[in-house]
C-alpha cells in the first residue's frame, strides 16, 4: 500500500495534503464508535503534508514513507504535545522532547494523525486498562481489539492509519495485529531505539509497526531502525532496506514448529486454522519440522517475574513532583497533602489504575531483600534457558511458526475478572521479548464465532537481527492470498 501511494504522490495523481484529509475525514467518521485515537493532530499533519507537496512541486525526490499518514501509540514523547501512556497520572504531561523513533518519523517525512489508545502504561492485552475510553474491534464492536497497543491495530484495520506504531513488550504489538487481521513486527531487542518511549519493562520493551502489509512493515522497519547515541541498547545500522529480500521465495527454508506450543490446551479451530497454514508453508517449499523449545512453559511465569520487577523501578518516577499530576496541584479537586510521602502516595493511588499497581507491588516484592534471590535472580537464570533454546532451534530451523494467540478476540469485560485468562493472552508472543528475537504477526486465516469472520494471527520468529528472513516469509504467505 505504501510504495503504491508513494508513486501516486510522485507521479502527481494525488498529493500528501489530500491523503492526509482522506485519512482524516475517516476518522471523524469512523473513531466515534471505534475509539482507537486519544487526540488527533490534524493541524500539524496538514502542516507537514503540505510541506511535502512543496518538495514534489519543487521536483525533490521523496522518501518512500514520505507523506504517508501514520498513528503513534499514546506512549512515546512528541514534543509539545500531550503524552499519557494511556495513564491518568499523565493526563497534563506534555512532552518537552521528541521520542527517537518519532524523529525517525519525521526525517522520513511521514505524517503523524495522532495518538492512539492503549492499555495503561501498556499493561494489558486488550485496551480496557486505559484510563481514557474503549477501543473497539473493527472485526467486531462487541470484542476488544487486543493489546495493549489495540488503538494503533484498530486504527490501521479500520483505514484510519496507513501505518501505526506500538510497543511490544510481551506481545503488545502481535497479539493487537492478530485479533484485529493486520501485520504487526516486534523487531529484535536493540533495533530500534526506545528514547523517548514511556518505558515499562527496558530489558523487554520494543517498538515496532502495525501495518496491512508485510511490504509495509518492511519499509517501516527500514525508516526507523538503527543505532542511537541516547539508547545503549541499540545496535548499528547493517544498512538493508527490508523491502528489497521479498522475493516471494522461501524454497528451502526451514520452518520448526514448536511442539511445547501446540499442546492439548489450544483451541481445536486455531489448531486447524494453523495446520492449514503449516500445509501453505510446506507447498511454498518450505521444510516442515517439528522441534522443542524445552523451557516454554516457564516463559509466562519468568515474564511475570522480570516484568513487574522493571515496572516498579520504571514506574518509581511517577512520584507527583517530577512528571503529571500530583495531588498537591493547589486544585480545588484535591484537599492536598501536608507531606512529601503524603503527596507520593496519594498521587500514586489517585494516578495509577489497578493493573498498575497490581504489578507494581508485585515487582516490589521480588525486588525485595531475601525475595531477590528466590524470584528476579532465579527468573533471570530461566530467561537465559530460555533463550539458549531459541540458540538450539536455530541450529535446526531458521524460522520458528505458531499462532499468535490461543484465542481469536474476547468480548469486553470476558477477563476482567479472571487475570490469569487475561494473561495467557500473551503464552504464546512473551517468549521473543524473553530471548530478544524478532517476531511477526500476520493475518493466517478466520474462525467464525456468533457468525462473525474473526482474524486469527500467525506468528514467525527468527535469529536475532534476521528481520529479512523474517519479513520475506511472511510476504510469501501473504502473496499467496492473492
Ligand atoms: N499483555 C502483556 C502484558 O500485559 C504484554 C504487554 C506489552 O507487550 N506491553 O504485560
Amino acid at each position: 500500500m505504501i510504495r503504491t501511494l508513494h508513486e501516486q504522490l510522485k507521479n502527481k495523481e494525488t498529493t500528501a495534503i489530500s491523503l492526509a484529509e482522506s485519512y482524516l475525514a475517516r476518522i471523524a467518521e469512523r473513531d466515534p464508535e471505534i475509539g482507537a485515537y486519544l487526540m488527533v493532530l490534524g493541524d500539524e499533519a496538514r502542516k507537514e503534508a503540505a510541506r511535502v507537496d512543496l518538495k514534489i512541486a519543487h521536483g525533490e525526490t521523496i522518501g518512500l514513507l514520505e507523506g504517508i499518514p501514520g498513528a503513534v501509540k499514546d506512549n512515546m514523547c512528541m514534543e509539545g504535545t500531550r503524552t499519557t501512556a494511556g495513564s491518568k497520572i499523565l493526563d497534563n504531561y506534555v512532552a518537552p522532547y521528541d521520542a527517537t523513533i518519532i524523529r525517525r518519523l519525521r526525517e522520513a517525512g511521514a505524517i503523524i494523525l495522532g495518538k492512539t489508545n492503549m492499555d495503561e502504561f501498556a499493561m494489558g492485552s486488550s485496551t480496557e486498562s486505559s484510563a481514557y475510553r474503549q477501543t473497539k474491534n473493527p472485526a467486531d464492536p462487541e470484542r476488544v481489539p487486543g493489546g495493549s497497543s489495540g488503538g494503533s491495530a484498530a486504527a490501521v484495520a479500520d483505514g484510519m492509519a496507513v501505518f501505526a506504531l506500538g510497543s511490544d513488550t510481551g506481545g503488545s504489538i502481535r497479539q493487537p495485529a492478530s485479533f484485529c487481521g493486520v501485520v504487526g513486527l516486534k523487531p529484535t531487542y536493540g533495533r530500534v531505539s526506545r528514547y523517548g518511549l514511556i518505558a515499562m519493562a527496558s530489558s523487554l520493551d520494543q517498538i515496532g509497526p502495525f501495518t496491512t502489509t508485510v511490504e509495509d512493515a518492511a519499509i517501516v522497519l527500514s525508516e526507523t531502525y538503527g543505532y542511537d547515541p541516547m539508547d545503549v541498547t541499540t545496535a548499528e545500522s547493517d544498512g538493508k532496506r527490508f523491502e528489497d529480500f521479498l522475493s516471494g521465495d522461501i524454497r528451502g527454508l526451514k520452518i520448526g514448529i514448536p511442539k511445547e506450543y501446540l499442546s492439548d490446551g489450544l483451541d481445536e479451530r486455531v489448531r486447524s486454522v494453523f495446520t492449514e497454514a503449516v500445509e501453505r508453508f510446506r507447498s511454498l517449499g518450505a521444510e516442515i519440522r517439528e522441534i522443542s523449545l524445552p523451557h516454554s512453559k516457564y516463559a509466562l511465569p519468568v515474564y511475570y517475574i522480570i516484568m513487574p520487577s522493571e515496572v516498579s523501578s520504571n514506574l518509581a518516577r511517577f512520584d507527583g513532583i517530577r512528571f503529571g499530576m500530583s495531588v498537591n496541584d493547589g486544585s480545588e479537586r484535591f484537599a492536598g497533602s501536608d507531606t512529601l510521602l503524603e503527596t507520593y502516595l496519594d498521587t500514586r493511588d489517585y494516578g495509577f489504575g489497578d493493573e498498575v499497581k497490581r504489578r507494581i507491588m508485585l515487582g516490589t516484592y521480588t525486588l525485595s531483600a531475601g525475595y531477590y534471590d528466590a524470584y528476579y535472580k532465579k527468573a533471570q537464570k530461566v530467561r537465559d534457558l530460555i533463550r539458549h533454546d531459541f540458540v538450539d532451534a536455530f541450529q535446526e530451523v531458521d524460522l520458528v511458526f505458531s499462532p499468535t494467540a490461543p484465542e481469536a478476540a474476547f468480548r469486553f469485560g470476558a477477563k476482567q475478572d479472571d487475570l490469569i485468562g487475561m494473561y495467557l493472552s500473551d503464552i504464546y508472543t512473551v517468549t521473543a521479548n524473553l530471548a530478544g528475537v524478532p517476531a511477526i504477526s500476520f493475518p493466517m486465516g478466520t474462525l467464525n464465532e456468533d457468525g462473525k469472520d474473526l482474524p486469527l494471527g500467525g506468528q514467525l520468529m527468527a535469529r536475532w537481527f534476521d528481520e529479512e528472513t523474517l519479513l520475506r516469509t511472511a510476504d510469501a504467505f501473504e502473496k499467496t492470498n492473492q
